[in-house]
């Protein structure tokens, strides 16, 4: 049973260390959200699967990381200064704004397009009902800032901004990777980061925010490989890997883009969806993007090359100093290579692990518990060691042992916080796969109870054979 809805996640993620709203002090900041410490150690190993499953188990990626703030020139050729934008609609009511592609429209004005029906009056703001709406106008998503000490606000020589996507990083630094690791096409370069995106409207917790991070891969093949084809084995190479970390196949589901919707370097995009919101009662509008896989063409690493031309001839980059085209050894033929772009969202993988791993079961007394059904490899913390009594020293002495020769083979930590049957509670709803605790008897024999986190059975474990035992558990 997953969560009903994402509200019962946000609760969750406060109570217990995982996401804490951002500048709360000063009454929040919209879209922000700050990780506590279970959180950071969440993303961290989600991140950590990632770049295990995609760089070091595969022989054909290499991983980088570049700048936030690159030059630029990058974002004019890469077409985001001029397109890099979102339809954004005002109630002129109730002042709310929103995203005219993410407007409900009519059953029946579906193929008039948004602006003509909100001039017929017969869009509804969300929020207040009132078809005052105006016009959708177009609003780049880039963050601007300015570089340099003598910066003025509108001096477009020090103008830079945040990075939209990590992808560009990658495409610029394709010939620098290509000839310093020797590679051969087809292979892929991937990076885990920051990305900035001003949202029209951001929200849903960790859904959608404006800084956010991403996991991203581009794959570089010849021009003519299977392209639609590639994109669909890396679709089903993506479900898999959700699947591992957790999340049921039947909270995922595939959305081919329509042509018209598609972005400007695109020639085909599937989007991986998540079920992140349960509780809608029509069944499409539960669903949102947790990633996308794109068939990018040559459009980028074309668009930064200086000898690349067009239909006419005419030289598509004139500030480019770098020729980004590719040697092929073998057929002796010199060509752009083709990318196919896997693209997902860290938090909103966190998210909808975390939705998925909810579940509550009920115990003896007929109280409710929470219990976080993560995958081991992904629990923030894999072994809690509890001292079944604290004001006995030798008892909190060896549970303290233990848990400084596990930590070097496992993240385990030491409680005694409160009584036994708390703490197992505390750490059943973060996600702990394994209690260890220490009671009178341990002293004598040397052994200690060992609780599963999903099935509450326990077992007696020799401490000499306690890191053996919980690291093969854990690989189960
Ligand atoms: P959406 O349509 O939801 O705005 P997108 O199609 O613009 O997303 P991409 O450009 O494909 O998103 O970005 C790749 C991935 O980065 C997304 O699938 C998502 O996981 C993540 N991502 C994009 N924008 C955000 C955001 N504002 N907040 C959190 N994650 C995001």
């Amino acid at each position: 049973m997953p969560a009903p809805n994402i509200d019962t996640i946000v609760s969750l993620a406060k109570r217990r260390g995982f996401v804490f709203p951002s500048s709360e002090v000063y009454g929040g900041l919209g879209s922000a959200w700050d990780y506590g410490p279970l959180g950071v150690e969440l993303c961290n190993n989600v991140k950590q699967s990632w770049w295990r499953w995609i760089v070091y188990d595969r022989d054909d990626i290499e991983g980088i990381d570049s700048s936030i703030i690159l030059n630029r020139l990058v974002w004019q050729y890469s077409g985001h200064e001029a397109t890099f934008h979102d339809p954004l609609v005002d109630c002129r009511e109730c002042k709310t704004r929103l995203r005219a592609d993410k407007i409900d429209l009519p059953e029946d004005g579906k193929g008039s397009g948004v602006a003509e029906l909100i001039r017929q009056k017969r869009v509804k703001c969300p929020n207040c009902e009132s078809t005052d709406l105006t016009e959708p106008r177009l609003f780049n998503m880039m963050f601007r800032t300015t570089l340099g000490a003598a910066a003025v606000e509108d001096d477009p020589t020090s103008l830079a901004y945040l990075r939209p996507e990590t992808a560009q990083g990658i495409f610029i630094n394709f010939l620098n990777v290509q000839t310093a690791m020797r590679r051969k096409v087809p292979f892929g370069i991937a990076q885990i980061g920051k990305s900035f995106r001003n949202e029209i409207t951001p929200g849903n917790f960790i859904l959608r925010t404006r800084e956010f991070e991403q996991m991203e891969m581009e794959y570089f093949v010849k021009p003519d490989a299977e392209h639609l084809k590639l994109v669909d084995e890396w679709v089903e190479q993506y479900v898999e890997w959700f699947k591992g970390l957790g999340i049921s196949g039947d909270n995922l589901q595939l959305h081919e883009v329509p042509a018209e919707e598609l972005a400007h370097y695109s020639k085909r995009t599937v989007d991986i969806m998540y079920r992140y919101f349960p509780e809608r009662p029509e069944e499409p509008r539960q669903w949102e993007e947790l990633m996308g896989i794109a068939y990018r063409t040559d459009f980028d690493l074309r668009s930064h090359s200086s000898k690349a031309v067009d239909g006419e001839g005419t030289r598509i980059n004139p500030d480019s100093t770098e020729d980004l085209s590719y040697f092929d050894e073998t057929t002796k033929q010199r060509f752009y290579p083709h990318v196919i772009e896997p693209a997902a969202g860290v938090n909103r993988t966190v998210l909808a692990v975390l939705m998925d791993a909810y579940s509550e079961k009920t115990n003896d007394k007929g109280e409710t518990r929470v219990i976080l059904k993560l995958v081991p490899k992904l629990a923030p913390i894999k072994a809690a060691i509890l001292p079944l009594a604290k004001n006995k020293p030798e008892i909190v002495g060896m549970a303290k042992a233990i848990k400084r020769s596990l930590q070097p083979v496992l993240r385990a930590v030491y409680d005694d916080t409160g009584g036994i049957g708390k703490l197992y509670a505390r750490q059943d709803e973060i996600g702990t796969p394994f209690c260890v605790t220490v009671d009178h008897q341990s002293l004598e024999d040397e052994a200690v109870t060992v609780r599963d986190r999903d099935t509450w059975e326990q077992e007696r474990i020799k401490v000499s054979n306690l890191a053996e035992h919980l690291q093969n558990r854990l690989k189960e």
